[in-house]
């Protein structure tokens, strides 16, 4: 090939280049995506994994959360980061295990510890961007004024401090707005329709710039309350009347967006903090087929809905099987935005856009992921293997002895099979002795190198 021939092709094929590059470019500008997404996630508290008719449920009737995973993505093996509430928070927010950043109980009013201002949540992570912000819902990582929203990275908060059954004698629960309580004893009923307000207020009011809304659901934690438009409209019972209203309001959160033009360049989150509260009986929700729920680290007690859902860059209709967590948000949103993570700490979420965006075929970023219950560290799963490590149960009476499940096949978490796999076992001890040496496991008096403190105030307000 003679010279003039060559630079002719190198020409050709810079232009094929640049004009690809212009033309994704055109595409992108007309899909009406910017280089800044916004976020949105739906936090539901205390959400069973069979509590939504998309994963199983033919009591409760979820049209609009079922429409948002058939235009988006289901996870089926989706986990919180803990088996109750404040921990699980501290997870979404830090993307880290709660214990690193030592939340990994549930607090009460008046408690003196809560999220560290050292930690970079989610919320600050993306004002590094330029997002407005706002925490709408339950905040339940302190609810002393150094702890709250507004002090770590949301522009706006309305909502709960904690759970709503915590009233202290003298003290009913609190509702505030920013750092005001504006009414107290919260009026219940309403609670749900008044955070889609809020929600929809926001979402109007900053549509023409990159922001976040993480609106944390109060419910269906108990007390269950409903106003009377969504009274009796379920065959669940009270129950299914407060997750049914959660559903009409994530509608009411998808058509905003639609209306604004704003869906082809949103990512809308829906899940779960933990499990169903099964105690409660017909007041707590339902996680089968998997076993147990709340407070517990099978399968039942972490394992929850996870959808995701951005009209034009997810996949429609996808069923993903493989592990991912609500930690995974953080880098992921990260990444989506443009955002630096902080580079001097560990974050132990993945970035998980290669599931999200359908790119086949996309594995699970996770080589093992862990269930800790407060600060023992009660099992591991790795693919489709769940190792659960000798521990007692929750009451304290019974000692739950080392087991294996296969979980593709006993997703029930019924049958050990640690005698015919021992080297399976043995792969999966290798990452528990890694993960006492980080994070440490009280089952064996380990203290962990790598946690972080959380908050601490000296002197506690009302
Ligand atoms: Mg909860």
């Amino acid at each position: 090939m003679s010279d003039a021939k060559k630079l002719v092709t190198r020409r050709q094929f810079l232009q094929a280049t640049i004009g690809a590059a212009a033309s994704m470019a055109v595409c992108d500008a007309c899909a009406g995506r910017q280089e800044t997404p916004n976020f949105v996630i739906i936090y539901a508290d205390d959400l069973g994994y069979n509590d939504l008719s998309c994963y199983g449920s033919d009591l409760i009737n979820t049209p609009r959360i079922d429409r948002m995973a058939a235009e988006g993505i289901k996870f089926t093996d989706f986990y919180s980061a803990a088996a109750v509430c404040t921990p699980s928070r501290a997870a979404l927010l830090t993307g880290c295990y709660p214990i690193r950043v030592n939340l990994p109980s549930v607090l009460g009013p008046f408690s003196p510890i809560g999220i560290s201002d050292r930690e970079v949540t989610l919320a600050e992570l993306l004002k590094t961007r330029g997002y407005a912000t706002a925490c709408i819902g339950k905040w339940h990582l302190g609810d002393q004024k150094p702890f709250l929203p507004t002090r770590h990275g949301f522009d706006y908060y309305f909502g709960l401090p904690y759970s709503n059954d915590m009233p202290r004698p003298n003290w009913p629960v609190p509702l505030i707005r920013n750092e005001q309580i504006i009414e107290q004893p919260v009026v219940q009923e309403t609670l749900t329709e008044r955070y889609t307000s809020e929600a929809v207020r926001f979402i109007n009011r900053n549509r023409n710039r990159p922001f976040f809304l993480y609106l944390a659901h109060t419910m269906p934690h108990v007390p269950l309350s409903v106003s009377e438009k969504f009274a009796g409209r379920s065959k669940r019972g009270l129950y299914g009347d407060v997750v049914e209203c959660i559903d009409w309001s994530t509608g009411e959160i998808l058509d905003t967006l639609t209306s604004l033009g704003l869906d082809k360049n949103t990512l809308v989150i829906f899940a779960s903090d933990n499990g169903p509260w099964l105690s409660m009986r017909e007041n707590g929700g339902s996680a089968l087929p998997l076993r147990d729920g709340k407070g517990t680290t099978w399968e039942g007690g972490m394992r929850v809905p996870g959808i995701a859902w951005w009209p034009g860059r997810i996949p429609k209709g996808v069923v993903c099987r493989e592990v991912v967590s609500t930690i995974d948000l953080y880098p992921t949103f990260a990444a989506l935005a443009g955002a630096r993570l902080p580079t001097d700490r560990i974050i132990d979420g993945k970035d998980v856009r290669p599931l999200l965006f359908g790119n086949r075929p996309a594995i699970s970023p996770h080589k093992a992921f862990f269930y800790y219950w407060k600060d023992e560290l009660q099992a591991v799963r790795s693919g489709k293997w769940k190792l659960v490590l000798e521990h007692k149960s929750r009451d304290g009476k019974k000692v739950i002895p080392q087991q294996l499940f296969n979980l593709e096949t006993d997703i029930g978490e019924t049958t050990d099979v640690s005698a015919q796999y021992p080297s399976v076992v043995r792969r999966l001890m290798a990452y528990v002795e890694e993960m006492r040496e980080d994070l440490g496991d009280a089952l064996v008096g380990k203290p962990g190198k790598n946690r972080r403190p959380c908050g601490r105030v000296s002197v506690q307000s009302q």
